[in-house]
């Protein structure tokens, strides 16, 4: 089959590989009808997240039809259309038991490796380094899905492929980032960075019950797709402080909770951008935390700082004495996907939201290392790409 694969920092390549096979008994495999290029999938390409291997297959947000299942597959079959979530998870462990599945416990068979890097291990994420468990990803033709049966959400006829693929991960990624805020009657958020999650975070936000949305990016073409969700903009360039502008903006108190959807490759203008650049090239500093920071100082006291961007490490210069004396409370976490999917596929079919109209490239798989440059370039006023494996039979 073809799959695209890290080969190094800036180099993704489409070729040949061997088909995936049941490994497993509760495993499943899928024929994959559409996959997408995710934001943490350019700190891959960067080269910032370690433990990739050359020929590792990329892609943690895909869908398609089951082809086959293990023996012990009990709830899907043959022929399902599903959605699958990122974070690999078994559905029986003390996590899974508490719904908070990226922390699975069963998932990850390099857990040691990640032990040793964050304290503690991480569950298994599909195409996302061997930190997480080295699983292939689904910018291919096929994959193996672990634990199908917790893992997947079945698709209603009615909805097309582009209106369900973000299940997987960016709409519930953005949706538990405004969940962690807490909303209530009334409030404001504010959300840095109007990539992918930046916009779900952006609609959840007001799906539930935020009155005013506040989107800091510095693209325009992202900000005008968060004002057409119903947010109020903020391009950080043309501004001398985003933190004044948001007081202005909320009577002299700041927004009640702050979202960091940007994470570890955020950019700022100044003197502060170059310390945090070099800092992490020369690696005595693995993540640029600048819109982390600008969210603490940026928050309400005693608002919520809520966290879905992606960091790797460590960072420097975070404004404790600020998060301290200002009674701040952080959330984060990567998304506990399969918590959020009979809820917001509800909401899709509702027609509360339609996910697919972030889409601003539709490519064949095969386009995958040109459109990973572009995406990761900001070319083009591309804010998510969307691509079509071929699929010849499966056998
Ligand atoms: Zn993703
Ligand atoms: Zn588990």
């Amino acid at each position: 089959m073809k799959a695209a694969m890290w080969q190094g920092i800036s180099n993704i390549t489409v070729g040949d590989v061997p088909d995936p096979w049941i490994v497993n008994s509760q495993d499943a495999i899928v024929k994959v009808t559409l996959t997408a290029i995710c934001g943490s999938d350019l700190h891959l390409y960067n080269g910032l997240v370690p433990s990739m291997k050359k020929g590792d297959i990329m892609g943690h947000e895909f869908m398609g039809e089951i082809v086959e299942v293990g023996p012990g597959v009990k709830e899907r079959k043959v022929g399902d259309r599903v959605v699958v979530a990122f974070p690999i998870a078994c559905g029986a462990c003390f996590f899974c038991r508490r719904e908070l599945y990226s922390l699975c416990e069963n998932s990850n068979p390099n857990a040691g490796m990640a032990e040793k890097m964050f304290g503690h291990a991480l569950c298994g994420i599909f195409g996302y380094s061997h930190l997480t468990g080295g699983y292939a990803g689904g910018q291919a033709e096929y994959v193996r899905v672990p634990f199908v049966d917790i893992g997947t959400i079945v698709v209603p006829e009615q909805l097309s492929d582009e209106q369900v693929l973000f299940l997987s991960d960016i709409f519930p990624t953005g949706y538990m980032a405004a969940e962690a805020c807490n909303i209530t009657e009334g409030d404001t958020v504010a959300v840095f960075g109007c990539g992918p999650v930046g916009q779900f975070a952006v609609r959840s936000a007001f799906l539930l019950g935020a009155a005013r949305v506040v989107a800091v990016d510095r693209f325009e073409y992202r900000l005008a797709a968060a004002r057409r969700a119903g947010a109020e903009t903020i391009n950080f360039e043309d501004v001398d402080d985003v933190n004044d502008v948001l007081k202005d903006m909320t009577g002299g108190r700041g927004p009640d909770a702050c979202i960091d959807a940007v994470g570890m490759e955020a950019h700022e203008p100044g003197a502060g951008a170059v310390y945090d650049y070099l800092m992490q090239t020369l690696r005595l500093e693995q993540d640029r935390a600048i819109a982390l920071r600008q969210c603490i100082l940026s928050v309400r006291n005693g608002g919520t700082v809520s966290i879905p961007g992606v960091y790797g490490g460590y960072a420097d210069k975070l404004p404790i004495g600020s998060l301290m004396n200002r009674a701040i409370t952080t959330r984060t976490g990567q998304t506990h996907v399969q918590r959020y999917l009979p809820r917001l596929m509800g909401h899709i079919e509702r027609g509360e939201i339609d996910p697919g109209e972030i889409i601003t490239h539709r490519v064949p798989l095969e386009q995958a290392a040109q459109m990973y440059q572009i995406f990761r370039d900001k070319q083009d006023s591309c804010l998510k790409v969307v691509m079509t494996p071929q699929n010849p039979s499966y056998t």
